[in-house]
């Protein structure tokens, strides 16, 4: 969280961030400044809501993550932020088109806009999910953005990603519109990330290609 603050993606308690546990998850309390959270206040949880006892509760929107870890076995982190560009955009109803190549760092040609619901409602965790059915992260209408991640540091760098690209894309509408880049530019771009991906020595901790989405291309 206090990395969120520092990259400029969040404001006040707005965000959470979770990962991805054997029991279920760890994830970050309802209600509390970054700037003050200390790390014995992250909150165990399963993924069906129980929480274990003299924890805080967790964080309104544990629900949207808990559906994200349910369907996307690839996904151990989450990052969720109310940051501005993107934020500015979920409120247009804008999803990000292939304004730039970096787009394709989410895995698909666009960053998709979920629909609207109230924060931390099962419609919304919906929403969530039916977006990012074909990406790694989304906007979410009204509301802000989610990016997911093998791992916590990845997750992050696509919010931080998603960010750069709202920015980069409300830019361009400022001065007559972008020209987007084709389908077969974009094709080309996640085959270029996916062979960028095999190139790289194995200096993570999960060596496993599959569960490596960030860089790899789209099926
Ligand atoms: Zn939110």
């Amino acid at each position: 969280m206090q990395a969120l603050v520092e990259k400029k993606l969040n404001i006040g308690t707005s965000g959470n961030v979770s990962v991805r546990t054997i029991e279920g998850m760890l994830i970050t309390p309802t209600g509390i400044n970054p700037a003050l959270l200390l790390s014995e206040q992250i909150v165990a949880m399963d993924l069906d809501g129980q929480v274990a006892e003299d924890q805080l509760t967790p964080s309104s929107e544990w629900q949207m993550h808990a559906d994200v870890y349910r369907e996307k076995p690839e996904v151990n982190a989450i990052v969720h932020c109310h940051s501005p560009y993107a934020t500015i955009l979920a409120c247009a109803h804008k999803s990000i088109p292939a304004v730039h190549y970096m787009v394709a760092a989410a895995g698909s040609h666009e960053i998709p806009l979920a629909d609207y619901a109230t924060f931390g409602s099962q419609e919304l965790s919906q929403a969530n999910l039916q977006a990012l059915s074909g990406s790694q992260a989304c906007l979410l209408a009204n509301h802000g953005q989610l990016a997911t991640g093998k791992n916590l540091e990845r997750a992050l760098k696509l919010a931080e990603l998603v960010e750069e690209q709202a920015q980069c894309y409300w830019g361009t509408l400022a001065i007559g519109g972008p020209r987007l880049l084709d389908s077969q530019q974009m094709d080309e771009v996640l085959t270029a990330f996916a062979d960028y991906g095999q190139q790289k020595p194995r200096t993570e901790s999960t060596p496993d290609k599959k569960s490596d989405q960030t860089f790899r291309g789209k099926e």
